[in-house]
């Protein structure tokens, strides 16, 4: 008899879940180890499926004797496990890389460092209304290793962190989209950005001519990559500052799409998501959907009627004449960049929190041309203190999201907008940047 592989999975949330379930249903010795506490929802799907796992440690011995390691994307390199394991030598993947060995579903991948969600639920939305059999995964949805143990799709639009991407390594897309790089997540990149763009880049190994590689040439640091590194795929480029053909661009107003001769041509008044990050995403999700070759009434439908996603310079309310705007998704300079250069009247803009090595000199022309008063929300906001000083007319500081609220209620004037886009991490003080959103609000709504 052979002796059963054994696979550790190491981090017990959704990801490492959908991993051990599918590895489980593959016949390997599965066990799962998480040195925090694994939440009671997913204590009841260990227990449903009898999965070994333990919690509030990681136990070497348990650990090293596996063949392969699946690591949530969370958990850092220099965490002392992962050392231990690499010296070890054991193999370390992510589960999307685990997943994909068992699929022969058509995956359409998204990454860059913003409008990943709103591009990979955009493009979700369209294929669906299409009719074909496509499932939503990677950081949005279900996890996609999940998914292929339990469903039958024969697309999957897939959501991919550059965390994830430094797990993978044979995985295959079939269309790749890269949206933009910007300085983003430093932290985990010794701070160093070519670390970070060779993770973005790993989106294309693999590819060959029967693939196709999706990006925006208005990005530098994808133009300057590209012109060192050599991609096999076909190359499809989107812009608003030059004219791509086959690709996509905008001409007067509108977003035309180009591919093998056929054109497709929308008024960018028309679609759903407005502001020009969003151009770029319906861009890419409307070249995905040529090279399927979905129908030009579908896709415009799509682009019409989605409904965009939450957190997302979300609009809340409106009170006396005032705009809230709950942009919490918000949680890098670039993100936050946008949602202000879209804003067309004055703006109290509430920002901060865990700053990730932020530079904030990209944002002084945009915070002196719109920002009437800056509410900093944080745990610790010196740094943003100091880095707004003459440029926002007004600062205040602020620890909670009560008084940050309170105070934007008290500066914005009618036909002024409150933007939530904190340009920061969120953990200082809430658990998440959904649960920063949703404070925000709730305490919005109780105004
Ligand atoms: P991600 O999943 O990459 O974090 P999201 O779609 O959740 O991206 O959007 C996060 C934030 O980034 C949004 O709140 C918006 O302000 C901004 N954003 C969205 N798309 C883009 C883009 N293409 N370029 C720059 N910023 C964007």
């Amino acid at each position: 008899m052979t002796e059963r592989k054994r696979i550790v999975i190491l981090g017990a949330a959704e990801s490492g879940l959908g991993a051990a379930i599918l590895a489980q249903k593959k016949g390997f010795d599965v066990f799962i180890s998480d040195q925090g506490i694994v939440k009671p929802k997913y204590k009841v799907i260990l227990d449903k499926y009898g999965l070994h796992y333990e919690e509030g440690q990681h136990t070497e011995e348990l650990i090293l004797n596996a063949h392969e390691v699946v690591k949530s994307p969370g958990i850092p390199e220099k965490a002392p496990i992962i050392k231990k394991i690499r010296e070890s030598e054991i193999p370390i993947i992510s589960e999307i890389e685990f997943a994909g060995r068992y699929t022969d579903a058509k995956k359409i991948c998204i990454t860059g460092s913003n409008g990943k969600t709103t591009t990979t639920t955009l493009i979700h939305h369209m294929l669906k209304k299409a009719g074909l059999n496509v499932g939503l995964a990677g950081n949005v949805g279900k996890s996609f290793a999940w998914s292929v143990a339990e469903d039958e799709f024969d697309y999957y639009v897939i959501e991919l962190s550059s965390f994830q991407l430094d797990g993978m390594f044979d995985f295959r897309a079939d269309i790749a989209i890269l949206l933009n790089i910007t300085p983003d997540h430093l932290d985990r990149y010794e701070y160093n950005i070519q670390n970070y763009i060779n993770s973005k880049f790993r989106i294309t190994q693999n590819l060959t001519k029967e693939q196709f590689f999706i990006f925006c040439s208005d990005d530098d640091v994808t133009i300057r990559e590209l012109e060192r590194i050599v991609i096999t795929a076909q190359k499809l480029p989107f812009s608003v500052a030059h004219i791509h053909r086959p690709g996509a661009y905008v001409d007067n107003n509108n977003m035309v799409i180009n591919y093998q001769e056929d054109d497709f041509t929308m008024s960018l008044d028309e679609l759903s998501l407005k502001g020009r990050h969003n151009t770029y995403n319906s861009m890419a999700a409307g070249i995905t959907a040529k090279v399927l070759e979905i129908r030009k009434e579908i896709i415009r439908e799509s682009m019409t009627d989605f409904q965009g996603v939450e957190h997302r310079l979300e609009h809340v309310l409106k009170i006396h004449g005032v705009d809230y705007i709950n942009d919490s998704k918000g949680t890098n300079v670039n993100s936050t960049w946008y949602a202000l250069e879209c804003q067309t009247t004055k703006v109290v803009w509430i920002a901060g929190g865990l700053d990730k090595g932020n530079d904030y000199t990209e944002l002084y022309d945009l915070v002196k041309e719109k920002v009437k008063a800056l509410i900093c929300l944080g745990k610790d906001n010196e740094k943003l203190i100091k880095a707004f000083e003459g440029i926002a007319p007004v600062i205040v500081d602020t620890h909670s999201i009560e008084d940050a609220v309170k105070a934007a209620y008290k500066h914005a004037k009618n036909g002024e907008v409150v933007l939530l886009s904190p340009a920061c991490a969120s953990f200082d003080l809430f658990e998440n940047y959904e649960d920063r959103g949703r404070q925000f609000k709730d305490v919005v709504r109780e105004l």
